[in-house]
């Protein structure tokens, strides 16, 4: 017998005592069910149920009141029967623990687990949980705003057990789950209409006697707290009856809104309520198990709840949610045009060479923080997206966006604040003298600028770049990338073009601590044979972390050695920032930071508007001098209003929200966690990176570091399935991409290396 059960059984002689001395009940006693002490008595003149907390810190006040509320709207709820003295509780002390015994009537019926379940029945218990709600309409007991581990707005807390589930359906449906609760049903349940629950509207707890309820038992998880969850919780049990279908669940969900309207946005929260409280019972489950393996009432729900999982996970969010609509006759929510029309008109309209991302054409149609969400109502964890980097949607930024949109939207040629507030809050973030500001519409414009901005400066033309670097789509900046001139459809190196290697120090031809001013002596040599070529170097551009390279962390003292090399042959070192600034880095604000080194001239695009289309570009007071040559600088919407109030808001969101530590440290969370992985994954080669801009290299053989293209394929389809977003790329296409936006948090780490574990198992296996 179990330590629990032990406890419990020396509380049964106590129980027959307490129930004849406090209520004069004298009775056969009958254990029940339930997390605390139930026991029904059953006497001559009738039938009670014993309840008797023993953890010492259950307060029944709250239940008891509610208990009172609902019996006094006419509610088939058990009332409590007073002891001799008339109280509505006996307290008491049992093994030092303060315990308090309550008698309460014992309703007729059984479990609703019991029977099966008839439309009628549906109908009614979707009745008796609206007819809660209203009854408690305005009620405010104290004590109602608490939480408990069953609380379904707090089941993020049982996620990481999700690791002691061994078998890969079960790991990945509570995974999909777990997501979809922090996606959809905590931001949505946080708007939604409030009031106290039941909270446990289980298929034990609902008794039903001819096709109808006839009681509503067990109050102890209620609390203040979002309505919807009541149903959801129901639905759960509901998808735990064999057979149970869409249309079991939509009869519930109608016969609550004819009594209680639901809103629209609750609409959306039904299903994944329902799955999020199959999840927590299984992680729960999960947890006693460890505890207590044979305990008498804890696993009763064990198998029909992971059974309901499978069956019900693979159901799209959105088609239950237009389920639910349609019984309650409502409109459609609007998904948009199904997804092959979308592709026939993508096809007739928009030019061939744009790729779709991730193998089968996903239709967004909603962002938020670090979520997209698809027309079929799954969210995705995006970790691919840099630009959203303060998280999509942001309400601060939308918020800037709108207001400015509805005041002023002019150009650069009058006097406006923001732009020159601006001005001075970036440069604040960079080294002197990097002080004057030019504003265009995108990382290309900026790179293209930033190369006029240095032609005019030095009277050169002619530009170095690393390999596998990406400037840009203009023709100036295609021709300054060989990811692109010497890719598919490429032209090749122009003649103003000098390609240095890349300072990789995985697969480069350094490998030692001082590769960086190897490779630094490199790009003398290159500037050498130009020079000796008879051209003038102009500019080097330098992603300060290479990313179409591959996710490649510059060495130390590249930055500095090929900076001072470029500037002694009369160039500028111009950093293209476009990817990596902003506080990604982590350790920096910028990526050039991390290298001890300032450039002439800075490149920003990306996450400057979070997705607003705006680039920067910032130099020396005395580069933009030689620049005034006379021709007039203006970009038409570079630095309009509304850009710069976005911006503005980007900078603010990146201080206030400490983004830039999130990325430190989730960013060696999440480092650490994949070092931890390369112990059981041959093919993981090289873990590289800063904060939250980090690659993955796969590999063949971690001896000869060949790489392995198709494992990292394989991985982004895999982890796709799992509603997690990444990409490849590298010279090779093998380098996995992290670069999430900044607000993502440790769960989703968390989840993204359990995930990326059980991936790479199958896809070495297979
Ligand atoms: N520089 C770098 C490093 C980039 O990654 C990109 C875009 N991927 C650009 C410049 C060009 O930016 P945009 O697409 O905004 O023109």
């Amino acid at each position: 017998m179990t330590t629990r059960d032990t406890k419990y059984a020396t509380l049964d002689e106590l129980a027959s005592e307490i129930a004849r001395r406090q209520w004069h009940l004298d009775g056969v006693l009958t254990r029940l069910p339930g997390e605390n002490y139930n026991a029904r008595i059953s006497t001559p003149d009738g039938r009670y149920v014993l309840k008797i907390t023993t953890d010492g810190s259950t307060d029944v006040t709250l239940e008891q009141s509610v208990l009172h509320r609902l019996a006094q709207h006419g509610l088939p709820v058990p009332q409590t029967l007073p002891t001799i003295t008339g109280e509505h509780l006996h307290r008491f002390l049992h093994d030092g623990i303060e315990c308090t015994a309550r008698i309460l009537d014992h309703l007729p019926g059984c479990n609703w687990r019991d029977v099966e379940s008839t439309p009628d029945l549906l109908l009614d218990i979707g009745r008796i949980l609206a007819d809660v709600h209203i009854a408690l309409t305005g009620f405010t007991p104290p004590g109602a705003r608490r939480t408990h581990q069953w609380d379904v707005a707090k089941a993020q807390q049982h996620r990481s057990r999700i690791e002691v589930f061994r078998d890969d359906r079960t790991s990945n449906a509570l995974e999909y789950i777990m997501q979809l609760h922090a996606a959809v049903v905590l931001p949505g349940i946080a708007e939604a209409p409030e009031g106290i629950i039941h909270g446990d509207a289980n298929d034990e707890n609902i008794l039903v006697e001819n096709d109808a309820v006839v009681g509503l038992v067990d109050l102890g998880d209620c609390m203040q707290g979002a309505l919807v969850q009541d149903v959801g919780i129901t639905l759960a049990y509901a998808m735990q009856e064999s057979g149970a279908d869409l249309q079991t669940l939509a009869t519930i969900v109608g016969a609550y809104h004819a009594r209680r309207k639901l809103e629209d946005a609750e609409f959306e929260l039904l299903f994944p309520l329902a799955l999020s409280r199959l999840a927590a019972s299984a992680l729960i489950g999960a947890d006693r198990m460890d505890v207590d393996p044979d305990h008498a009432t804890w696993h009763s729900h064990t198998k029909t709840t992971i059974d309901a999982m499978h069956r019900f996970v693979h159901i799209e969010p959105a088609t239950a949610e237009l389920t639910f609509r349609e019984a309650c006759g409502r409109t459609k929510a609007d998904r948009g045009p199904d997804r092959d029309s979308l592709l026939r008109r993508r096809t007739r309209h928009m030019g061939g060479n744009l790729s779709l991302a991730h193998g089968t054409p996903l239709h967004m149609i909603r962002g938020r923080g670090q979520y997209l969400h698809a027309s079929d109502g799954r969210p995705y964890l995006d970790l691919v997206n840099n630009v959203c980097h303060v998280g999509h949607c942001h309400p601060h930024v939308v918020d800037a966006i709108s207001r400015q949109a509805g005041r002023l939207n002019t150009n650069t040629r009058y006097l406006h604040d923001t732009i020159l507030t601006y001005c001075e809050r970036i440069t604040a973030t960079m080294p002197d003298p990097l002080s004057v500001c030019y504003f265009v519409n995108s990382g290309s414009e900026a790179n293209e600028l930033a190369l006029r901005l240095a032609r005019a400066a030095t009277g050169a033309h002619d530009a170095l770049v690393i390999d596998g670097a990406y400037h840009g789509s203009t023709p100036n900046c295609v021709a300054m990338s060989p990811y692109k001139f010497n890719g598919k459809g490429g032209s090749g190196q122009r003649d103003w073009v000098h390609v240095l290697d890349m300072p990789d120090i995985y697969r480069g031809a350094y490998r030692d601590e001082d590769a960086g001013s190897a490779y630094g002596l490199d790009v003398a040599d290159a500037i050498g044979t130009a020079c000796r070529n008879g051209r003038a170097i102009a500019a080097f551009f330098a992603e300060s972390m290479l990313s179409c390279g591959g996710q490649i962390p510059l060495p130390d003292d590249y930055l500095a050695c090929a900076a001072e090399h470029v500037r002694n042959a009369g160039g500028l070192y111009i950093a293209d920032e476009v990817q990596v600034g902003f506080g990604r880095m982590g350790d920096a604000f910028w990526g050039f930071q991390l290298h001890d080194v300032v450039p002439d001239i800075v490149v920003l695009g990306k996450p400057i508007g979070n997705g607003h289309p705006i680039g920067a570009v910032v130099t020396t007071p005395e580069i933009a001098e030689a620049f005034d040559n006379g021709m007039e600088f203006f970009s038409t919407f570079g630095g309009n209003p509304v850009s710069c109030e976005c911006a503005m808001a980007v900078l603010d969101v990146v201080e206030n929200e400490g983004l830039q530590d999130r990325a430190r440290t989730l960013g060696t969370r999440m480092i650490d966690g994949l070092r931890a992985l390369q112990t059981a994954h041959p093919s993981i080669g090289d873990v590289r990176g800063h904060g939250l801009f980090l690659g993955i290299d796969l590999v063949r053989n971690r001896v000869t570091r060949e790489p392995a293209p198709e494992i990292a394929e394989g991985l982004v389809r895999s982890m796709a399935g799992c509603g997690i977003l990444m990409s490849t790329d590298g010279p090779h296409g093998n380098v996995i991409k992290i670069k999430p936006p900044l607000v993502l948090d440790a769960s989703d780490i968390d989840m993204t290396l359990r995930c990326i574990d059980r991936s790479l198992t199958r896809l070495q296996d297979s």
